[in-house]
């Protein structure tokens, strides 16, 4: 299978670093907040990278950290006058609820920032042995020039990235590109290290931890287009510094999501949050308004838009609980699954396109309902359908069908065969009340 490669800038063929298996870390959040749409986007993606590989057979390592240590945070701590744990269990327990709500499972690794601090301490020290970083006024800071290929995941040439810099006169940096890898601090949360009291930068927690848990570069490093720089490239540098490569051998980026065409803001009211988002609609109708567009591409979001994701949701699940429940009602047990599953793979494996494999799900589900009408076979046809939502973390509602479920049905078409209405009314009720019908 391909998947484009935002290193590269090419649809490259995804060959494991190490045989059949695939480590995968996607950048987490900074839990200061709620999360909205637009972090959801590639919670839902990589969800789904994780699930499709696992499908593939590739046996999948999927780590996705928690920065639990940041200045957005210390300064809500204090704006609240409470604890920076405090804030992180808040906002972290939301976000692990409003992942499960939208579907996606958890990752295998949840790394907490600030249980790597040590590692994070060592990992600077050697830079700075290395002549990678220095220290400047208890400040320790990534030194840029010692990179050649800086820019090189988000095309920029390091003398342009200069030229265009903000320089602040107050800067102990040599190069107004280089980045705090040390953090010298008095306020806020702080830890000892041998440059004083401080909290190590962003950048670097993400580098120590794929060290720490995988040992070595990864196969896919992931995240929102919007870390490609500066976080990504920075954490490029520091890997190339480390003797780790570029980090990962595929980097993938998740377009943007905006709201009635805009960028999301949270000052112009502009921002949908996935805990309201999730009263109003089924998780599975956001999946299907995700998966609408390739996933490097911005997507837009409009209430309208996601009430027609709605109603198709409600088409799928309709037609799929009518083909389940007929083919349990007949005791048919078939594992075949149809061709359409081939097709299903083509999309998926060229860089998953997910528009393509969305319209194939509306083609199976109209053979399905021109196969019930033909008293045909569709059970395969079914299988796959049901193979497919399930691989893109679209699960549909089953309906409990135990042997009583088959008897009332039985009883139900016996009676409206016989038109004893009355009796066909409460056997109705009854499969009504089950979900079944
Ligand atoms: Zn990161």
């Amino acid at each position: 299978m391909k998947i484009y490669n935002s290193l590269t800038d090419k649809k490259e063929e995804l060959i494991p670093l190490k045989n059949g298996k695939i480590n995968m870390y996607v950048c987490g959040p900074t839990v200061y907040n709620y999360i909205h749409i637009g972090n959801a986007r590639p919670v839902v993606f990589f969800d789904i990278v994780k699930r499709y590989l696992t499908y593939k057979g590739f046996e999948v390592t999927y780590a996705s950290n928690i920065t639990d240590v940041d200045d957005k945070i210390i300064n809500r701590a204090i704006d609240e006058k409470v604890s920076e744990k405090e804030i992180v269990d808040k906002f972290a327990t939301q976000y692990f609820k409003d992942c499960a709500n939208l579907g996606s499972m958890k990752p295998d690794i949840i790394p907490y920032a600030t249980n790597y601090i040590d590692q994070m301490i060592k990992y600077i020290k050697n830079l700075e042995d290395t002549g990678y970083a220095y220290y400047n006024d208890g400040n320790v800071y990534f030194r840029i020039s010692k990179i050649s290929d800086y820019g090189i995941l988000s095309n920029q040439r390091k003398e342009d990235l200069i030229a265009g810099a903000r320089i602040d006169i107050a800067d102990k940096k040599e190069s107004p590109l280089d980045f705090t890898l040390w953090k010298n601090t008095d306020v806020g949360i702080k830890w000892d290290s041998p440059w004083g009291k401080g909290r190590p930068g962003w950048h670097t927690e993400c580098c120590v931890m794929i060290d720490d848990i995988f040992k070595g570069e990864i196969d896919i490093h992931g995240g929102g287009t919007d870390l490609k720089f500066p976080h990504h490239e920075n954490e490029i540098a520091q890997a190339n510094a480390s003797g780790h490569n570029h980090l990962a051998k595929n980097w993938m980026h998740v377009g943007r999501l905006q709201i009635d065409n805009q960028k999301m803001s949270k000052s112009e009211g502009r921002t949908v949050w996935v805990k309201d988002l999730i009263e109003n609609y089924p998780y599975q109708a956001f999946r299907l308004f995700i998966l609408s567009s390739h996933y490097r591409q911005p997507i837009n979001y409009t209430d309208e838009i996601m009430n027609q994701y709605n109603k198709e949701w409600e088409k799928i699940s309709k037609a799929y609980k009518q083909a389940y429940v007929s083919l349990r009602m007949n005791k048919i047990e078939n594992k075949d699954l149809s061709d359409d599953i081939k097709e299903f793979e083509q999309y998926m494996d060229d860089d998953f396109n997910t528009p393509n494999a969305l319209m194939l799900i509306s083609n199976i589900i109209k053979k399905i309902n021109v196969k019930v009408r033909a008293k045909e076979d569709f059970s395969s046809d079914f299988n796959t359908l049901d193979t497919i939502l399930n691989t893109l973390g679209i699960v549909p509602n089953k309906p409990v069908i135990d042997d009583i479920a088959i008897d009332t049905y039985n009883k139900w078409n016996e009676a409206r065969i016989n038109k004893d209405f009355d009796a066909a009314d409460k056997y109705r009720n009854i499969l009504v009340e089950k979900g079944i019908i």
